[in-house]
């Protein structure tokens, strides 16, 4: 911009690049402002036990509805936030959200909110989760946090920390996106997982590819053996149930059983879902 306005040519890459400047700043901006006027919400996605198809808790997944946009996925809105500095007043939001509607649900599951890797570096993290459980009522074991491997490779001693001292509370903390970060093995052996999610890249390609099943296989045995339940994110059809079923997965969540909502998804609709064609028989072999 500066240079164009200096030689006072017109230049098409400057002049575009002002658009995506302006248009990055105007949705920082009303990023800014969705907290006051109310514009994020949470969708709640169901998470199940395996064999039993019990529903296990479920997983908030956090929405914006932009006055003129429409829904802007988390995908977008939370990575800009972070890159903004305006991540942690919306994540503070997020977990206080979260455990207050979870207080209020007629049943006793836990919820699962994500985590931003800079609001685990947040000093004030621990007040925070403790004044959003007791100001909301909800127990500390109904909460669970999902991380990434990227929240705690930065300062390695001070997540750690974090960590010890939200398990001292009575959170569980999930290892989320399992297999498609960095040094998963390590940070395995060295952090308090109560739960890895495998990335649901591995899943999606279950059918097709013997390669990502052998993975599959290999983390399930992993959780097996580390004592930690491995949940397969994002089955979408009867047939990734059933192998991530017979490989020896914990849990499962994605499409097949309910898709983010409102409304929580009912017990007896995951259950029947889960027990769908081609079921799952006891020495783990799929029936067509
Ligand atoms: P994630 O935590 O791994 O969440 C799972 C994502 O996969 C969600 O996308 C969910 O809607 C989607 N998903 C679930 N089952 C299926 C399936 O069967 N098929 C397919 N294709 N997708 C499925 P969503 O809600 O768009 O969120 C994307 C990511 O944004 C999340 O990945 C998480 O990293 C981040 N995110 C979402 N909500 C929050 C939040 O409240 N706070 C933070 N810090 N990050 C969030
Ligand atoms: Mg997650
Ligand atoms: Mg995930
Ligand atoms: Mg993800």
């Amino acid at each position: 911009r500066a240079k164009s306005a200096h030689s006072g040519e017109p230049c098409f890459y400057d002049s575009q690049m002002d658009d995506a400047i302006r248009e990055r700043r105007e949705l920082i901006a009303d990023l800014r402002a969705a907290l006051d006027t109310e514009s994020f919400e949470l969708h709640y996605q169901v998470q199940a036990a395996l064999p039993s198809g019990e529903i296990s808790g479920y997983e908030a997944l956090v929405r914006w509805r932009h006055p003129t946009r429409g829904m802007v996925p988390p995908s977008e809105f939370i990575p800009l936030a972070e890159k903004s500095g305006d991540i942690v007043p919306i994540s503070i939001w997020i977990l206080r959200q979260a455990c207050f509607e979870a207080a209020l649900w007629p049943n006793r599951h836990p919820v699962a909110v994500n985590l931003s890797p800079i609001h685990l570096a947040d000093p004030r993290l621990v007040d925070t989760v403790r004044s959003a459980l007791e100001d909301s009522g909800l127990p500390p074991e109904r909460l669970s946090l999902e991380l990434t491997e990227s929240a705690i490779i930065h300062d390695r001693r001070f997540a750690l920390g974090q960590l010890k001292a939200l398990k001292a509370m009575g959170i569980a903390i999930a290892l989320d996106d399992f297999g498609v970060g960095y040094s998963s093995l390590d940070v395995l052996r060295s952090f308090p997982f109560d739960r890895i999610k495998l990335d649901s890249s591995f899943v999606a390609e279950i059918e097709r590819d013997d390669q990502a099943v052998a993975i599959l296989r290999s983390v399930a045995g992993l959780g097996l053996t580390l004592n930690i339940p491995v949940l397969a994110e994002g089955v979408e059809q009867p047939a990734q149930l059933s192998i991530v079923a017979r490989e020896g997965c914990s849990a499962i969540q994605g499409y097949l059983i309910g898709k983010p909502s409102r409304t929580l998804a009912e017990p007896d609709r995951v259950r029947r879902t889960m027990s769908l064609k081609p079921c799952v028989v006891d020495d783990g072999a799929a029936v067509a």
